[in-house]
């Protein structure tokens, strides 16, 4: 099968937030759709490598965040890029995080460059593997803006910044998903030699999510 077949899916992009104790965090995730309307209930599936995985998992609840189309490319960055083991992602007193809010229940929500939020609580989990599917009631939610929901192919068309061509003697592969650049000349491996597990160390995608520059 050619693998480009599943890009013609279409997908929105959250952000994706939960609160454990003193800890906030969130990630970026394209995988959240409604599944029945009575009762209101969705489902969202996170890749365990998250650290907001194992919040959910341990916590039952979460919020979601709708990114509409004025979304900045540091808003993924923000959240998609780095692992909120290692940092406190709503520890920004400035920009766009520091303008989140806090939802009754008590785990923030992106309050700009979103168009609208959801509060959930898990009622089944399903162990898929590399991720989690959590199938979760819908308990509230708020609009917030009137610019449309921000599609995963306007985040490809609009919002990635475009790889500038490198300069390299040799071949360079750039991750569709974040536009990580690995030039072979630099690295000193060939990229086809890189171990099957080997992911990108921006956005933390595997070896399938990169092209050959031509
Ligand atoms: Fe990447």
């Amino acid at each position: 099968m050619d693998k480009k077949t599943m890009y013609r899916l279409t997908y929105g992009l959250f952000v994706l937030t939960a609160a454990e104790g003193e800890k906030k965090n969130g990630c970026i995730i394209n995988t959240a759709i409604q599944q029945t309307s009575e009762p209101n209930r969705i489902s969202i599936t996170v890749n365990k490598q998250n650290y907001t995985e194992g919040m959910i998992a341990r916590t039952g609840k979460f919020n979601l965040s709708f990114l509409d189309e004025s979304a900045p490319f540091s808003v993924f960055q923000h959240f998609g890029f780095q692992s909120g083991k290692t940092t406190d992602k709503f520890a920004p007193t400035e920009g766009i995080v520091a303008k989140a809010k806090e939802a009754a229940n008590g785990i923030p929500y992106l309050a700009n460059c979103t168009n609208a939020y959801l509060s959930c609580e898990v009622e089944q989990t399903i162990d898929l593997g590399s991720h989690t599917l959590f199938i979760a009631a819908v308990k509230d939610g708020e609009l917030l803006s009137d610019l449309p929901s921000m599609s995963y192919a306007f985040y490809q068309s609009s919002v990635k910044p475009k790889p500038k061509k490198a300069e390299s003697t040799g071949k360079v592969w750039v991750c569709k998903i974040c536009g990580y650049v690995y030039d072979e000349a630099k690295e000193g491996t060939p990229f086809e030699a890189l171990p099957d597990d080997w992911v990108c160390p921006l956005c933390k995608h595997g070896k399938q999510d990169f092209e050959l520059q031509q």
